[in-house]
């Protein structure tokens, strides 16, 4: 998925101005993309409609850039549509918390029962395991040896008895010993039946669950999404346990289940080691998917810092090779707002980073580099041309520099717009030959 929106979405980031039917064109290559990552039909409709309500119009003009923008509301609807905020688990006021485990088999119940109780002991909790799953002969012993592994306690009876006495015996232990967490591991099946469900159900009834969840396989796709609809009808679960999404590139899964059952994805399985479960943060699902962590994170930061029409306009000057020390000066002082430098840099829209190479600008010259900018005067600044040796004198003295750093920064900068000027020129022969846009 991340790659296909990236084209998409890449498409739209030189642009300089978005029309609506830039929007259409570009929101039918994400819609695609969405598809082809096994998200659900009608979540992609959905989504599609309100990114283009939002895109289309005010909202886009005012931007740094309309590519920028788009991505932005590309990636808060992602965000949005897969819950905005972390859910955490719901502990009971009255201990002990009681988890019931659900799923398919091999969806990584068993396994994500060990990952828990490892983290809530990790808070200070005690937990404990039951092992509900009395079909598989291996099941109790996969238990059992999760359970040391953790250093928490499995409670199991063999497979003689039903799951709904295991429980409430579970119960009666978990309250003799002080355990304040009860999570129940239990069957799974091949496929929804019956009798699964009616006997997680019959679980359900005995212990009364603060907490049921789902575990789903996210390498399933679209299946783990209809099988989170199965689930949730029959029992209203509480929430979703994502796994093996360390497998999965397409993240279609994480995108439709919320939107599907309404419930919240509360953890990702990340491994098959014990250690290897994560809350499940929205925002960072959707720059996942996107792939455009950084893009996404600068945005957020310069809208907040840059002024847009300034940025604007500095870009035309970049590209008309009409950019002077006092627009290299306004940049720096922009850039002082916005954190590290090599960050920033390269991500300013019509700055590129390779033509900013030749610049070598590091935090601590940034100083030195504004002093020395200060100290010229207003026609230096905007026709450096004029500097000889006698203005270079003056401006290292007023600015308590040296000559040679003056002599540096003016070469520099004089490459600097002889780079940007074949940046420039480059991007226009690329573009006639339609390598971009
Ligand atoms: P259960 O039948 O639902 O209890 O599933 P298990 O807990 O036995 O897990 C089935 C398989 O999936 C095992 O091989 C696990 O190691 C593996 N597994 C579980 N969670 C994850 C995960 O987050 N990532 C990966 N890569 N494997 C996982
Ligand atoms: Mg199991």
């Amino acid at each position: 998925l991340s790659e296909k929106l990236q084209n998409a979405l890449g498409k739209l980031k030189s642009k300089g101005k978005l029309s609506e039917k830039d929007v259409d064109v570009a929101m039918r290559e994400v819609r695609l993309a969405l598809l082809e990552a096994d998200v659900n039909f009608t979540v992609v409709k959905d989504f599609i409609k309100k990114v283009k309500e939002r895109a289309i119009g005010n909202e886009v003009m005012k931007s740094l850039t309309p590519g920028q923008q788009v991505i932005k509301i590309v990636n808060d609807e992602l965000t949005s549509l897969m819950g905005r905020t972390e859910v955490k688990i719901n502990f009971s006021s009255t201990p002990p918390t009681v988890i019931l485990m659900s799923g398919l088999q091999g969806a990584g119940k068993t396994t994500t029962t060990g990952k828990l109780a490892n983290n809530f002991k990790k808070q200070g909790k005690r937990p404990l395991l039951v092992a509900c799953d009395v079909y598989r002969p291996a099941a109790i012993k996969q238990l059992e040896v999760v359970g040391e592994r953790v250093g928490v306690p499995v409670f199991s009876m063999g497979n003689k008895h039903n799951p709904v006495d295991i429980a409430k015996a579970a119960m009666e232990h978990a309250k003799k010993h002080a355990n304040d967490v009860v999570i129940i591991d239990t069957a799974g099946r091949l496929h929804i039946d019956e009798e699964l469900m009616d006997e997680i159900e019959n679980i359900h009834k005995a212990v009364n669950p603060d907490e049921i969840l789902l575990v789903l396989d996210a390498m399933t796709g679209q299946d783990a999404v209809n099988v989170a609809k199965s689930f949730d009808e029959r029992l209203s679960i509480t929430g979703v346990i994502l796994t093996k999404l360390d497998g999965d590139a397409r993240g279609g899964a994480a995108l439709s289940i919320r939107a599907v059952t309404d419930k919240p994805i509360k953890f990702v399985g990340m491994g098959e080691k014990l250690d290897e479960l994560e809350p499940f943060h929205p925002d960072r699902m959707a720059s996942r998917i996107l792939g455009m962590g950084d893009v996404l994170s600068f945005i957020e930061k310069a809208q907040a810092n840059i002024d847009a029409d300034k940025a604007m306009e500095l870009e035309k000057k970049i590209r008309t090779s009409q950019f002077t020390f006092e627009d290299f000066l306004d940049q720096l002082e922009q850039m002082k707002n916005l954190g590290p430098l090599d960050q920033i840099l390269g991500m300013i829209p019509g700055m590129n980073a390779k033509a900013l190479k030749g610049l070598d600008v590091n935090e601590k010259d940034i100083g030195r580099i504004e002093a020395i900018i200060k100290s010229m005067t207003k026609k230096e600044r905007q026709t450096p041309e004029i500097i000889d040796s006698s203005r270079r004198k003056r401006i290292a003295s007023g600015s308590g520099t040296t000559i040679p750093e003056v002599n540096k920064l003016l070469k520099q900068f004089k490459e600097t717009k002889k780079m940007m000027k074949k940046f420039t020129e480059m991007e226009k022969t690329m573009k006639k030959k339609g390598k971009f846009g």
